[in-house]
C-alpha cells in the first residue's frame, strides 16, 4: 500500500501490498481469512494496536507468511528535554498496548536502549525476517530509522509505514507545501483512499510461547535519568481508553460550539486531544517476515507501536467527528481543517524542510525581515529563567505560561500569542524560536511534535468553507508565529519586521482577558 515505503526491493517483491490494500478497503475479508480466529473484542475494544497502520500492516504480513509477530518498544532512559511528565504518560500508554497485545496472543517486549544495538540484538536473537516500523519526520526518529536501516542484517527487511498521517506525507506531496490552501488541494482528492475505517486486528494465530514475562514498568520508570519536578497533570491519563473518553467527551459537550468558539481561551471546548494524537505511534515485528518496529516512541521500538503507543490515532478521531458532519457543519469542517489539513502541513514542513526547527527555515522574506530589525531597542528584554517563571510585565502571557506548566496544554489561541511575544522580547530571533520550543517542549503533553515547529495556515479555507468561497485564518506552530512559514508578509513594525504581530489590546477585544488572567492568578 502506499502508507507504506519500503527500504529494501526485496520486500517490494512480496507484493504484500496488494493483500494489505484490500483489507483496509474491505475490512470483511479479514471476518474471511481461513486461518483467523476472529475475536469481536479485539475487533471493538483493541484501539491502542488495532488503529495503527504499521501494527495492522505487520500482522497482515505475518499472517500472509503464517509467522510469528512480536511487538517491541526501545525504550530510551532520556530524551531531549522530556520530563517524567512525558514519559509517564507514555509508560502508561504502552500498558495498555501490553495488555492489548496479550490479548491477541502477541508476545510485547520493552527493550532498554536505542533501536540501533537493543532492536537489532532481538532480531538476531529471535532470527526476524523484517521489521516494521512507523514514520515520523522529525530529526531524532529519522537517525533513529536510519540508524537500524544501516544495522539490519542484509538479509532482513525493514518496512516503514506512515500510521498517524491519514496521506501518508510522501503521497501527499514530494516536497514543501507553501500554504495550506496548497496541501488542502493535494489531500483532499486522496481521502477516499485513505481516509477509510481500520480493519480489526485479531488474536495471531502463529505466536507459539512461552511469552514474555510482564513488564515491570515500575522498575523501567525508576530508570529513567529524567527531571522529575515536572509532574504528570490529573485531566490527561495516558492511554487509548482515556484518550477514547477525551474524544467522546469532545463530540459530546463541545463539538457544537467549536466551529464558532475554539479560538476563546475561556470557553475551553477544543478537543484537547494533542497530547493523545502525540503518543500514538506503534510497531510490530514478526518472525521470518515480520517484525514490525515502532520505532515511534522514544528511542526505538520494535514491535509494534512505538512512537505513539497505544493513544489515538488522528484518523480515528476524523471519523468519528465525521459522523456528525451533517448536524454540525461547521465545527465539523473546523476540526477537519485542524486534526487533517494543518496537522498534516505540519509533518510536511517538518518532512521537506530540514530546517524546520531553526531559524534558517524561515522563507526569505521573514528572514530578511526579522535580522533587519533585530537591531532595534526592544521595550523589553527577558532570560529564559523569567519566562519560565511567568514573570513578564504581561498578565496575559503569564496566564498562558502558568496554564501550560500547571496543565501540560495550553490554549491554541495563546500559544500563538505566548510564542510572537517571546520574539519581541528576546535579542534575535534565532534566540526566540530556542526558548519558545524549549518551554513548549518541556511542558506541553504535545511538545516535540511537527505541530510545535510546523507551520501556519493564514488563509486556508475548509471543505465547506471551499465551496462556499469564505476564508478565515487558520494558524499553527512556532516557526509560523516567530518566523512567519506558511504566513505572508504584513506591513513592517519596529521589532516584529513584517512578520504577522498579535497584541494585547486585539486579545481583549476577543476574548475576556482579564477573566483568564484571574483563573491563572497571575499578575
Ligand atoms: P484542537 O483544536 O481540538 O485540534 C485538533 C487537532 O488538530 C490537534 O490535536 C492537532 O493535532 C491539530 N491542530 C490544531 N491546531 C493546529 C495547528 N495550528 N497546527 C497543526 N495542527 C493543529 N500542537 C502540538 O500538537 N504540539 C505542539 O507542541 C504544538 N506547539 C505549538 C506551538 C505554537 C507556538 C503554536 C502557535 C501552535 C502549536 N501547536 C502544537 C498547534 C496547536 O496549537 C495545538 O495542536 C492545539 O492547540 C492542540 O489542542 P487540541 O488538540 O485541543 O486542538
Amino acid at each position: 500500500s502506499a502508507k507504506t515505503e519500503s527500504t529494501s526491493p526485496a520486500a517490494k517483491a512480496l507484493s504484500l501490498s496488494q493483500l494489505f490494500e484490500a483489507e483496509r478497503t474491505k475490512v470483511l475479508y479479514l471476518f474471511m481469512h481461513p486461518f483467523i480466529e476472529y475475536s469481536p473484542v479485539s475487533a471493538q475494544l483493541l484501539n491502542a494496536v488495532r488503529d495503527n497502520w504499521a501494527f495492522l500492516y505487520a500482522q497482515r504480513l505475518a499472517l500472509a507468511q503464517k509467522s510469528q509477530l512480536h511487538v517491541c518498544f526501545c525504550l530510551v532512559t532520556k530524551f531531549m528535554d522530556a520530563t517524567i511528565r512525558h514519559f509517564r504518560f507514555m509508560l502508561g500508554g504502552l500498558r495498555e498496548v501490553e495488555e492489548e497485545c496479550r490479548s491477541l496472543k502477541i508476545p510485547f517486549h520493552v527493550l532498554l536502549g536505542e533501536a540501533k544495538s537493543s532492536l537489532i540484538e532481538f532480531v538476531e536473537e529471535h532470527q526476524l525476517g523484517t521489521v516494521v516500523t512507523d514514520f515520523s519526520p522529525l530529526h531524532v526518529p529519522m537517525s533513529w530509522v536510519e540508524n537500524v536501516k544501516s544495522s539490519l542484517p542484509d538479509e532482513v527487511d525493514l518496512i516503514r509505514v506512515d500510521a498517524h498521517n491519514v496521506v501518508p506525507a510522501w503521497v501527499t506531496s514530494n516536497g514543501m507545501e507553501p500554504a495550506a490552501f496548497k496541501i488542502r488541494a493535494k489531500l483532499e482528492p486522496k481521502l477516499d483512499e485513505f481516509l477509510t475505517q481500520f480493519p480489526p486486528a485479531i488474536k495471531h494465530p502463529f505466536n507459539i510461547g512461552p511469552f514474555p514475562k510482564d513488564v515491570e514498568w515500575e522498575k523501567l520508570e525508576a530508570a529513567l535519568e529524567v527531571d522529575r519536578s515536572i509532574d504528570s497533570v490529573e485531566w490527561a491519563k495516558p492511554g487509548t481508553r482515556s484518550g477514547l473518553k477525551t474524544l467522546e467527551n469532545f463530540i459530546e459537550k463541545h463539538l457544537s460550539i467549536y466551529g464558532e468558539k475554539r479560538n476563546e481561551p475561556n470557553v475551553c471546548c477544543q478537543s484537547n486531544l494533542s497530547p493523545w494524537f502525540h503518543f500514538e505511534l506503534h510497531s510490530s515485528l514478526a518472525k521470518n517476515l515480520f517484525c514490525s518496529d515502532a520505532f515511534f516512541a522514544f528511542d526505538m521500538s520494535v514491535g509494534v507501536s512505538p512512537f505513539h503507543l497505544g493513544q489515538i490515532a488522528p484518523q480515528r478521531a476524523i471519523l468519528q467527528v465525521k459522523k456528525y458532519e451533517n448536524i454540525y457543519p461547521k465545527s465539523y469542517a473546523s476540526f477537519i481543517n485542524e486534526a487533517l489539513v494543518w496537522r498534516e502541513l505540519a509533518e510536511n514542513f517538518c518532512f521537506y524542510n530540514k530546517n524546520y526547527d531553526n531559524f534558517s527555515g524561515a522563507p526569505g522574506w521573514a528572514q530578511e525581515s526579522l535580522l533587519k530589525h533585530s537591531v532595534d531597542k526592544r521595550q523589553y528584554l527577558y532570560t529564559l529563567e523569567e519566562f519560565e517563571a511567568a514573570k513578564t510585565h504581561d498578565d496575559l502571557w503569564n496566564a498562558a505560561q502558568i496554564q501550560m506548566v500547571v496543565e501540560g496544554k495550553m490554549h491554541g489561541f495563546l500559544r500563538m500569542y505566548w510564542a510572537k511575544k517571546i520574539q519581541e522580547w528576546t535579542p534575535s530571533p534565532e534566540d526566540a524560536v530556542r526558548i519558545a520550543l524549549y518551554l513548549n517542549d518541556r511542558y506541553n503533553l504535545d511538545g516535540r511534535d511537527p505541530n510545535g515547529f510546523g507551520g501556519e495556515h493564514f488563509s486556508a479555507i475548509s471543505i465547506l468553507e471551499l465551496l462556499s468561497r469564505t476564508f478565515r485564518l487558520l494558524f499553527a506552530g512556532v516557526m509560523w508565529a516567530i518566523c512567519g512559514v506558511h504566513d505572508r508578509p504584513f506591513g513592517e513594525r519596529p521589532v516584529t519586521g513584517s512578520v504577522r504581530c498579535m497584541t494585547y489590546f486585539a486579545s481583549q477585544r476577543k476574548f475576556d482577558v482579564d477573566a483568564f488572567v484571574k483563573r491563572y492568578g497571575a499578575k
